[in-house]
């Protein structure tokens, strides 16, 4: 006996319409909320199961989503073993051992920590909390994917503000924070940085963030997306000195890019205790599970690990920069894990070749920059396999 069956032969005789017509995205598009309307799925990239299905994992040179090729610490993986015993239990509802040891780590309160699903979840919910129809957000050209998709799903509208042009002799295509402050009016409720930002890889640095904060007005909440923060340099600016001194400042971090735990989707906001009250209002119960929770916890106490990834990363970006200067290929200046690389006119050419090979990066025509890839800096192997690769198309396109 299949309930489900009986229900549809039930539409079946009394409603044939309802059966016969197949209502197709455009139409459901029709019934959606407005924001949602205008909004185009977040686009991942490549299919990336469909490759290693096609290639073998072994045959591909995965550098297309800015991942850790080192693996998160060896302490995450036993706390994940640890748990397998009580995954019929739900989680800690509060993540409240994670948050302790976040707040220690940060010099913050508790209270002042909010636990996504990624960190991309906690900058959807920011924008669900905070704004709304009739009502601005601002953020930057070539900023953060997510920081358009998360107003767009809220209703409200993009004030996005022209970044610094491709030539500019030390940040090209970064934020122009005097241009952010500028274009920020009553009806802002929210501004999106990120730092460094992705898909540029370009940063701002200490003085010039708290220049920026004191032009905001105290109504604007600013959003820092820190998610490379353990990546880069001291140089580039985090929010973290700050906050104490404004409560309409909020960061989020993740796990999913230095700690190497991008499979467990985990982020975090860290902010005044009152807006982690209030994003806790439309926080799902349950956010992050078991595994994660216990996992994270193990991979903040080894900070041995963390270094060694940072320090594997900062050396293998210069060797990936340099050898992109040497073919005569732009990368420009990054504080992260990945390089963006200016490929010129050949660009759709030159990376469906480089898929065909197994070589996997980052087309950005989606951010309106089709000369250019994103380029994960991987181990010191899986690079040489990318230039080698590259090399081999050039000759090919150049010939
Ligand atoms: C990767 C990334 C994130 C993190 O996403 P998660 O959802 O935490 O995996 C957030 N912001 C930026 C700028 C990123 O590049």
């Amino acid at each position: 006996f299949l309930p489900g069956r009986h229900r549809m032969n039930a539409v079946r005789d009394t409603d044939a319409d309802a059966v016969q017509v197949v209502r197709d995205e455009t139409w459901f598009a029709g019934r959606a909320s407005r924001g949602v309307q205008g909004l185009k799925a977040y686009d991942p990239g490549h299919d990336l199961v469909a490759f290693r299905r096609q290639f073998g994992e072994a045959n591909l040179v995965e550098l297309g989503s800015n991942e850790n090729p080192y693996g998160p610490s060896p302490e995450a993986r036993a706390a994940i073993l640890d748990q397998l015993h009580s995954l019929h239990r739900y989680p800690d509802p509060l993540g409240a051992d994670l948050k302790r040891a976040l707040a220690k780590k940060h010099g913050v309160d508790a209270k002042q920590i909010l636990l996504g699903n990624g960190s991309h979840e906690v900058l959807m919910q920011l924008a669900q909390v905070f704004a709304g129809a009739d009502e601005d957000v601002v953020f930057s050209r070539y900023g953060f994917a997510v920081f358009a998709l998360a107003t767009q799903a809220a209703g409200a509208t993009m004030r996005i503000v022209p970044a610094l042009p491709d030539d500019h002799p030390t940040m090209p295509l970064g934020h122009d924070l005097d241009a952010i402050a500028a274009a920020i009016t009553d009806r802002t409720k929210l501004v999106y940085l990120a730092n460094p930002n992705n898909p540029t890889g370009t940063w701002f640095g200490q003085a010039a963030f708290a220049a920026f904060m004191a032009k905001v007005p105290a109504h604007v909440i600013v959003v820092m997306d820190e998610a490379y923060a353990e990546l880069a340099d001291e140089d580039a600016a985090t929010a973290l000195p700050l906050l104490a001194g404004h409560s309409n400042l909020a960061l989020t971090r993740t796990f999913s890019k230095a700690y190497g735990l991008a499979g467990l989707r985990v982020g975090y906001l860290i902010g005044a205790p009152g807006l982690v009250a209030v994003m806790e209002r439309l926080r799902e119960s349950f956010n992050v599970n078991g595994p994660a929770l216990a996992a994270c916890e193990a991979a903040l106490g080894d900070t041995a690990h963390l270094e060694w990834a940072r320090e594997r990363n900062a050396e293998q970006r210069v060797a990936l920069t340099e050898a992109f200067g040497r073919r005569g290929l732009r990368a420009m200046p990054s504080q992260t894990n990945f390089v963006l690389v200016r490929f010129g006119p050949d660009t759709a050419r030159i990376e469906a070749e480089l898929t065909r090979r197994g070589v996997v990066l980052r087309p950005m025509g989606g951010y309106g920059l089709p000369e250019y890839l994103r380029v994960t800096v991987g181990t010191v192997d899986e690079n040489r396999r990318l230039l080698a690769a590259v090399d081999d198309v050039l000759a090919e396109v150049r010939a």
